[in-house]
């Protein structure tokens, strides 16, 4: 059966350098929703001129179009592949379609990566991105916290939560990422 594991977090927590890493070492499939949101953009579709304006601001993209972008790519999802979720579920609306459209069992951990502001914030401001600026990373944060971060709990009371603790170094929390996903899969086929 296919796999789903959650990468759940802060923007500037590192989930896409973790996910990356991951997915190249085991073989996974890494699907970053804001990779996916850059690339529309740079196209000119459709979807990417809508999308446009709220990454800019630091808005989430409404619920509806993120669905159908992922919704299309969990349809394509081969037996025995795994798929490492990157930016998405972000809102309670998108974790309820996830749920609906994931094949049965398929969603087995959420790993939830924490860290302080003050350090999400340095991060993001050294990667500058266009969506880097101070104002628009304030405002990421408030819909995180606000959106997303629920999340957390939805997944801890489903058993699937494991908190990853992302103020360290790449090397030493990617190595706590591979052996948290590694004991999961240990214990059931
Ligand atoms: P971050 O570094 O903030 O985690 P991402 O690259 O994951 O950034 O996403 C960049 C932007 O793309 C977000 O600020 C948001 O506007 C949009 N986006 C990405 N994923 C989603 C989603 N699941 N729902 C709504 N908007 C999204």
């Amino acid at each position: 059966m296919a796999g789903i594991l959650i990468l759940l977090g802060p923007p500037g927590a590192g989930k896409g350098t973790q996910a990356q890493r991951a997915a190249e070492a085991r073989g996974w499939v890494h699907l970053s929703t804001g990779d996916l949101l850059r690339e529309e953009v740079a196209r000119g579709t459709e979807l990417g001129q809508a999308a446009a304006a709220y990454m800019e601001r630091g808005e989430l993209v409404p619920d509806d179009l993120m669905v159908s972008m992922v919704a299309a790519r969990l349809e394509g999802l081969e037996e025995d592949q795994i798929l490492l979720l990157d930016g998405f579920p972000r809102t309670l609306a998108q974790a309820q379609a996830l749920q609906e459209r994931a094949p049965g069992g398929s969603i087995r951990l959420a790993l939830y990566f924490t860290a302080p502001d003050s350090v999400l914030v340095d991060r993001l401001l050294q990667r500058g991105r266009a969506d880097d600026t101070r104002e628009v990373i304030e405002r990421r944060l408030q819909v995180y916290r606000e959106e997303t971060r629920p999340l957390a709990d939805w997944y801890r009371s489903r058993g699937i939560l494991r908190e990853i603790q992302a103020d360290r170094s790449i090397e030493s929390i990617q190595e706590e990422v591979l052996a948290t996903i590694d004991s999961e899969f240990s214990k059931r086929p």
